[in-house]
Order: structure tokens, then C-alpha cells, then sequence
């Protein structure tokens, strides 16, 4: 099997898995320890807790804190419901868990249209009433990669706060500049399913969505994970310390899927773009079978979190595609352990495949 589905999820880091190995241990070595215990066992636990906290803050712009979550999405209704908005100001390119939240939060909505590239301009119109913007730090769907920094400070002009969603970004390229709030997720950047946080800016105030014991800073309620959270500040530290390595292998394997899917239309930007992330088209494709046909390479027919709706992609309709067009596309994506070899063979497949149905 080929995986190609990194937009998805990502393969755990054995690092990761080796950090997380102490706190799922057996009754001796006291790692199962509840991390808000104030007896030993409970205190290392919180103290593993703390060095992760450390190491995923480090991936985020000094002046913030992180507060654990159990997925990105919870981290996004807490940054969401949580400031309270009247007026929110949402890219077209969101995923559903800014788009249906924004819409549940009960305040008024204003989308912000993407151009064809599937990009948000940074002069686009933004309601002068509007308390919170949300634009995507990297889509899920075609990689495309927004102006956050110069939609921040458009935010800050007008006394709006700033959400990003960089889930797909974040331990891949640096930091988005100048959010109030940032939300990830561990099983994103090689780490466990389960955990996600929300980095928040020093004086930005929240209120807790989820109540209880008071646990993470009284914002969200619940015993925490040490083996997730000790997961997710492995997999940070390396994503940090492997950032260009990981770039220069994605972009070499960028370079070789292009020249081999030479004949398929590219969805987005092909420069502003996170380039693990090949979102390609052909006229007149019949995906369903393509994917029935290669059962042994994981590709995605646009975004996992959509597929099996059958509705066409919201963020393909966004740049303009029609729905033929988003449903004759496919998302390829790759990351740190894609070999050179797996991108060849799925590509020739792939090819091999399309040419089978004839177009
Ligand atoms: N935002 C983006 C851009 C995503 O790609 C995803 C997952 O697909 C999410 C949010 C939700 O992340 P999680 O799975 O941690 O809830």
C-alpha cells in the first residue's frame, strides 16, 4: 500500500511513539498517573505535560500560551464560541470546523471569497463591524497558502481579533504572523490522534467552553493525556528540528509528481502553495472508479473530511471549478516518510488508470 493521504492524517513519528511509551505503562511504573494529582507519580506526569507544552509552543510565536484540546475542531469552538464574536469575517476556504462553527456561533457571517488561484486577497473587504476574522494558514484541500500576516494587521485596524487555522501548516513553515489565535493538530505533524491545541495571545481572553475541574488554564475541563500530550511535543520538536529537511524532500518529490502527472490540470496556486499537496484534475475522470481500480495507493478524492458525502467540494466550487470539474479531481499528498520510489509507481499507476477510462 502506498499512502498518499497526508492532508488526512499524517503516519506516527516513531519518536512521538517512543515519548509516549512511559505513560501507557503497566501498575509499577506509576505512568497511568493522572497529571493533576499532587502526589509523585502524579507530578512527573504534569511535569511531561509542561516539557510538551514547551515544545509545541516553540512551533508558535513567543507572547502566547497553549492549551491542550482533544483535536483541533474542539480548539476552534473554543476560539470561536469562546471570544464571543457578533460579526465574523470566515475565508471561503475554511474547513467545516470553522465554516459550521462560525455558523453555529450565531453571529452574523461574512465569507471572504477566494480568487481562482484559491487564494483570499489581502485587500479583500472586510465589514468594519466585524470582531473576528478567520483565514486558514494552509487549505487542507489544495494547499494553497493565504496572506495571514497582512489579514492579521487588517484585523488588528479594525479592532478584530485573529483566528488561524494551521493545522496544515504548522511544523512545515513558520509560524502565521501575527494571529491572536492559532489552532493545530497533532496527528498533522506526525504525532497521536486525539490531541490538538490552541496557542492564545498573551491578554486575549476566553471564555471556557468546556467546564469542570478547571484543568488547562480553566478553559477546557479534563483530565489530559501525558502519552498524547508527550506524543504531540515529540513529534513538535522534531517537525522543528527536521523543518528544512522535511521542505527540500517534499520538494524534490513536488518536482517529480508534476513532471509525471504532466497531463492533469493543477486545482490552485502551483507556487503559493504547500507543496505535499497535489490537487490535480482531468476532464471527463471518473474518480470513484479510479480509486476502486487502485486499491493499494491511498489517495483522496478532495478533502477526507468531505468524501463519502458526494457533494462536490466546497473549496473546488470556490475557486470556480464546476462540478463536473470538482469531481473529476483528485488530492495527492505526501510528506516526510513518502519515498521517491512510492511517488513514481503511484503516478504510473495512476496514469495508467485514467488512460484505462479513456481520458
Ligand atoms: N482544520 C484543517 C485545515 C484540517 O485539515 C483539519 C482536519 O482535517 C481540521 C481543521 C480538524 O482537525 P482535527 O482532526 O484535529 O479535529
Amino acid at each position: 500500500m502506498i499512502y498518499l493521504d497526508y492532508q488526512a492524517t499524517t503516519p506516527l513519528a516513531p519518536e512521538a511513539r517512543e515519548a509516549m511509551l512511559p505513560w501507557l505503562s503497566g501498575p509499577e511504573a506509576m505512568g497511568f498517573a493522572n497529571p493533576h494529582s499532587p502526589h509523585r507519580p502524579g507530578r512527573a506526569a504534569a511535569a511531561a505535560v509542561e516539557v510538551a507544552r514547551e515544545q509545541v509552543a516553540a512551533l508558535l510565536p513567543p507572547g502566547g500560551r497553549v492549551v491542550f484540546t482533544g483535536s483541533a475542531t474542539e480548539a476552534l469552538n473554543l476560539a470561536i464560541f469562546g471570544s464571543k464574536p457578533s460579526q465574523l469575517a470566515v475565508s471561503a476556504m475554511e474547513h467545516a470546523a470553522v465554516l459550521d462553527t462560525a455558523r453555529a456561533s450565531g453571529a452574523r457571517v461574512t465569507v471572504l471569497e477566494a480568487d481562482s488561484e484559491g487564494l483570499v486577497r489581502a485587500d479583500v473587504a472586510i465589514p468594519d463591524e466585524t470582531d473576528l476574522v478567520a483565514v486558514m494558514q494552509v487549505n487542507n484541500e489544495i494547499g494553497t497558502i493565504q496572506p495571514v500576516g497582512a489579514l492579521a494587521e487588517r484585523a488588528r485596524a479594525i479592532g478584530a481579533l485573529f483566528l488561524c487555522d494551521a493545522v496544515q501548516g504548522v511544523g512545515k513553515l513558520q509560524a502565521p504572523e501575527g494571529a491572536d489565535l492559532v489552532a493545530l493538530s497533532a496527528h498533522k505533524l506526525y504525532g497521536p490522534k486525539g490531541i490538538g491545541a490552541l496557542w492564545i495571545r498573551d491578554g486575549v481572553d476566553l471564555a471556557p467552553q468546556i467546564h469542570g475541574g478547571g484543568q488547562e488554564q480553566g478553559l477546557r475541563s479534563g483530565t489530559l493525556s501525558p502519552a498524547l500530550c508527550a506524543g504531540f511535543g515529540a513529534a513538535a520538536a522534531l517537525s522543528a528540528a527536521r523543518m528544512e529537511e522535511d521542505f527540500a524532500h517534499i520538494e524534490a518529490l513536488w518536482a517529480r509528481a508534476r513532471e509525471l502527472l504532466a497531463g492533469w490540470e493543477l486545482n490552485g496556486s502551483a507556487e503559493l502553495r504547500w507543496h505535499g499537496n497535489l490537487n490535480v484534475r482531468r476532464d471527463g475522470l471518473d474518480v470513484a472508479r479510479l480509486m476502486s481500480d487502485l486499491r493499494d495507493v491511498a489517495f483522496s478524492a478532495g478533502s477526507a473530511c468531505a468524501s463519502g458525502s458526494g457533494r462536490p467540494s466546497h473549496v473546488l466550487r470556490a475557486i470556480g471549478l464546476s462540478d463536473r470539474q470538482a469531481k473529476s479531481s483528485i488530492r495527492i499528498g505526501f510528506g516526510r516518510y513518502t519515498e521517491m520510489g512510492e511517488i513514481e509507481d503511484a503516478c504510473a499507476r495512476i496514469n495508467a488508470a485514467a488512460a484505462a477510462q479513456g481520458v
